[in-house]
């Protein structure tokens, strides 16, 4: 076969399956209230948890005239500025761990770190419904890949308990990107450390977000270990983006002095690519100051609680999630690209989401809350769930 011919076939056997992708394009800021195509919509798919997408605007115009576009190199050569430095001083101070290295993006963070630590004599233990950047990670790390069951640390054990040649390493997705439940990282933790494995735990859904307590000290949205409470030595790897969450562009990974000075000499995601805008990182610092007020994690919060009850008082069955990812399960693919286009001609924005990115037969909408959204958006939503839904079975 021809690489036309193989081309066309995986295009035609795409839109065949229902799962043809395509980009809407968007022509408004990033905000609740947007265009889509052209047509005014009311959005529920963007990770911009907590609406700080649309801040900023004189931040970064103030750093641009400082900084003016580019970095010019990559970090090792002489793209590093003083707004990167201070960036990664203040992430790493926000979360709790001595030191923060700047990657790109969230997903050169987790190929590059699982990469740099595991070899071929090694094992990557991981969540069955880890993001795929993880999993990318440990196929191009060599070392062997186990996926155990969705949060079944039972299976996660047994595996454990398979002697093992090399060192290992567990993987994990704090708040998981699809189905918006949340790994219980403290029980990854004691795992770890019964079996002298290494713990990375990927927060790009929980970092800003979680670990807000009202009052909480010095400030909110440290993450996954605040709210579990557990020390940065019992949680030694942890992984944020900058793109949810804080609303901008870029990830950070967190760690000692040691992990993060091995990181800059071995992930070569970190080394070979041209460092951030470094007007972008000073802007992040001033979202993150925004983040750290915690009235935006607490209107979040009070949205979730809110949603979760009309829905369940209209008879919508949620899964499990305490988070800002509320997806409701259709089943087939076709089914739920039908949901969704019912709901664009409402003005309702909710993305479909297909195998192969959630299992066969799993495919969803994916709702997501914002801090930005009102009571009368996520009313307007849940009303016209509730007509183009059949009745389900409350699940209050
Ligand atoms: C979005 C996401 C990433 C990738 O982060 P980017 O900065 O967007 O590349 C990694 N892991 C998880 C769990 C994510 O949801």
């Amino acid at each position: 076969m021809s690489w036309n011919q193989r081309i066309q076939q995986a295009l035609h056997e795409r839109q065949q399956q229902q799962l043809w992708r395509q980009r809407a394009l968007l022509g408004d800021v990033q905000q609740t209230h947007t265009l889509r195509n052209g047509q005014p919509v009311l959005n529920f798919c963007a990770n911009d948890y907590l609406g700080l997408a649309a801040c900023g605007a004189d931040d970064l115009a103030h750093a641009a005239q400082r900084w003016a576009m580019g970095s010019g190199a990559s970090h090792l050569v002489c793209g590093h500025s003083s707004a990167h430095h201070e960036l990664e001083q203040a992430l790493a101070a926000h979360c709790g761990y001595e030191r923060a290295l700047l990657f790109s993006t969230g997903f050169m963070a987790n190929l590059g770190t699982i990469a740099a630590l595991a070899g071929r004599s090694d094992e990557v233990l991981q969540d069955k419904l880890n993001h795929a950047s993880l999993l990318d990670g440990a196929l191009l790390s060599r070392a062997r890949l186990s996926r155990y069951r969705h949060a079944d640390y039972h299976h996660l054990q047994q595996l454990l308990g398979v002697p093992a040649n090399g060192e290992r390493l567990i993987v994990s997705d704090s708040i998981f990107s699809m189905d918006g439940d949340l790994a219980d990282v403290r029980r990854l933790s004691e795992l770890s450390s019964e079996h002298n494995a290494l713990l990375m735990i990927d927060d790009a859904h929980g970092f800003g977000v979680l670990g807000s307590t009202p009052n909480t000290e010095p400030a909110a949205g440290q993450g996954v270990r605040a709210h579990f409470g557990l020390s940065p030595q019992q949680l030694p790897l942890y992984v944020g983006t900058l793109g949810k969450a804080l609303g901008g562009f870029g990830a950070f990974v967190a760690g000692s002095a040691d992990l993060i000075d091995y990181l800059i000499q071995f992930a070569r995601p970190y080394i070979y690519t041209t460092a951030l805008p470094p007007a972008l990182a000073e802007a992040m610092l001033a979202n993150l100051k925004r983040l750290q007020q915690g009235d935006r994690q607490r209107q979040l919060q009070a949205n979730i609680r809110y949603f979760r009850r009309r829905a369940a008082s209209l008879g919508l069955s949620l899964m499990p999630s305490e988070s800002a990812i509320q997806p409701l399960l259709i089943g087939d693919s076709g089914s739920a690209l039908q949901l969704s286009e019912q709901l664009l001609q409402r003005g309702l924005w909710v993305s479909a989401i297909r195998p192969p990115t959630v299992p066969a037969g799993s495919a969803r909408l994916r709702i997501t809350l914002s801090a930005a959204h009102r009571q009368s958006d996520i009313d307007f939503l849940l009303n016209a769930l509730a007509e183009l839904l059949p009745v389900q079975e409350a699940s209050a």
